[in-house]
């Protein structure tokens, strides 16, 4: 093999066709770590509160010294094995413990993995597991309200389960428990409750989902991914807070993220079940081939022990205390932005946010959700060094921008709110957003399948989404463009999209 690489490099068309990915014969550190350090000069700020989705910026300033300092000792740990390395096991025990002290019950177990999207593929993992076992159900169900996190069709799609979507209430946002309830059928696996969605904030009426889940033998889990290191400290601030844990009778998982409201850096979430014998569903075991003997208990084999030893070291440094101050700011920021928010002429906020999440629709002078005047004012605040999320229009729910608030936001809504009325302004005398009629007709009798590498080509070349000019600055005519594409289509577009940024 080595002497076949080594004459790779005088073929032509190895260095014509690959020629970033060449390796250099080694580059001094100091220079490599100027480049990452300049890297980052085009991206979004991740601290300083200006960024209103992806980061969670406790404006302490230390807490990155020592999350670093923690994955530093613990850098070159293996997690894939507590017994050569059972300072992992310690660190995980006391991690699932904090969160099941506040969100669990006696008895409750989980783990600790490396996100959201992983504590709920392991959820849903272990709902299927337990269903057939249990209940002898081969073709498995998931009742979704359809605000539930997209997390949950990947779990889906990835582990064979059939996705049943069930829609909100359109006032509320929240989830229709009669609705979901009648959803249920002897094939459910696991019914879903989001304590609050990450789309609107909003927390579902847990107790009540929970409930139905529980009267027809059914496991339910509540997607506490974002709300679940927040809303409990809220609480303690003396809010009125409905409880969603595993403390709610008939509820049986829950999903916390630490590297969202627990500051951790990313890599750091809980999955926790109601006792060992249903997180037992969860763990794969592998005792049939030559090598070591393969226990994982989460998705991944080999992993760093950095991650959890830095969720550790950031969850014991906060503490109660810790978090109970950071989440009054973050509620101190979310009572001065709403009215703010409200007082804009046509800004509407949407259903009754929980906390920390608001997603806000803004009207045309018809009285009506706008889709481009919501994707102008996302452009004019990103233009203004703001980023404020879009989300398109579903099913009749509206379009609309979404933030994230964090401590570090709540020195900045004054600011925020000033740009916000500016950019109102600019938004409204922009061009309207006019999605050609002929390319939607078109887009509704493509199929996403059989499309050609030509088609889709030609199609993001329309859309301005080919490369060519780096990213648009302005994405309102793209996104409108998404919008108004089947969904089936819009993902499709989506993945060649983001194929084409990961191309070497
Ligand atoms: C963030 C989030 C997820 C997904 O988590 P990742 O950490 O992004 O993988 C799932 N559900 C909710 C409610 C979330 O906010």
């Amino acid at each position: 093999m080595p002497r076949e690489s080594a004459a790779e490099p005088t073929e032509p068309t190895v260095s014509a066709v690959r020629p970033a990915s060449a390796l250099p014969p080694g580059r001094p550190a100091e220079q490599l770590l100027a480049e990452l350090r300049d890297l980052r000069a085009a991206d979004a700020p991740t601290r300083g509160g200006r960024t209103f989705a992806y980061v969670y910026d406790a404006g302490l300033p230390d807490l990155d010294e020592l999350t670093e300092a923690a994955y530093g000792v613990f850098a070159t740990v293996n997690g894939l094995d507590p017994t050569v390395f059972p300072s992992v096991a310690r660190l995980e025990n006391d991690v699932v413990g904090a969160v099941s002290a506040i969100l669990g019950v006696p008895g409750a177990q989980g783990s600790f993995t490396s996100g959201g999207t992983e504590s709920i593929l392991l959820a849903v993992k272990a709902a299927r597991g337990h269903a057939r076992s249990a209940r002898g159900v081969t073709r498995p169900q998931l009742v979704l309200p359809s605000t539930a996190h997209a997390a949950f069709h990947k779990a889906a799609h990835y582990l064979g389960l059939e996705p049943v979507v069930v829609p909100v209430d359109p006032l509320t946002f929240r989830a229709d428990a009669p609705a979901v309830a009648n959803a249920i059928t002897e094939r459910t696996a696991l019914v879903v409750a989001s304590a609050p969605s990450y789309a609107h904030g909003v927390l579902d009426p847990v107790a009540e989902i929970a409930a139905a889940a529980e009267a027809r033998g059914v496991l339910c889990h509540v997607d506490a991914c974002i709300g679940g290191w927040f809303l409990p400290f809220l609480a303690r601030v003396g809010l009125p807070i409905e409880p969603f844990g595993l403390s709610v009778p008939g509820v049986t998982s829950i999903s916390v993220d630490l590297h969202k409201y627990g500051y951790a850096h990313k890599g750091a979430s809980v999955v926790l079940y109601r006792d060992a014998e249903l997180r037992r569903h969860q763990y794969f075991a592998y005792a049939g081939w030559p090598g070591y003997p393969v226990v994982n208990p989460t998705v991944q084999g080999t992993k760093s022990g950095g991650l959890l030893a830095q969720a550790w070291a950031v969850l014991h440094h906060l503490g109660h205390d810790g978090y109970t101050a950071l989440a009054r700011r973050v509620a101190l920021a979310a009572d001065q932005l709403l009215p703010g928010l409200r007082s804009l002429d046509g800004i509407r906020v949407l259903g009754d946010p929980a906390g920390s999440l608001i997603a806000f629709t803004v009207h045309s002078s018809a009285g009506t959700p706008d889709l481009g005047l919501v994707l102008h004012l996302a452009d004019e605040m990103r233009e203004r060094g703001w980023y404020l999320q879009p989300q398109l229009s579903c099913d009749g729910l509206p379009p609309n921008l979404h933030l994230t608030l964090t401590p570090a936001t709540s020195d900045r809504v004054e600011p925020l709110l000033a740009d916000l009325a500016e950019a109102l302004t600019a938004a409204r005398a922009c061009e309207p957003v006019i999605v050609d009629p002929a390319l939607v007709e078109l887009g509704a009798t493509l199929d996403p399948d059989t499309l050609t590498p030509e088609d889709v080509a030609g199609f993001l070349a329309f859309a301005g989404l080919d490369g060519a000019g780096g990213l648009p600055t302005r994405t309102a005519p793209v996104l409108a463009l998404l919008d108004a594409l089947p969904p089936r289509l819009k993902e499709r577009m989506l993945t060649e999209f983001v194929g084409s940024l990961f191309r070497i």
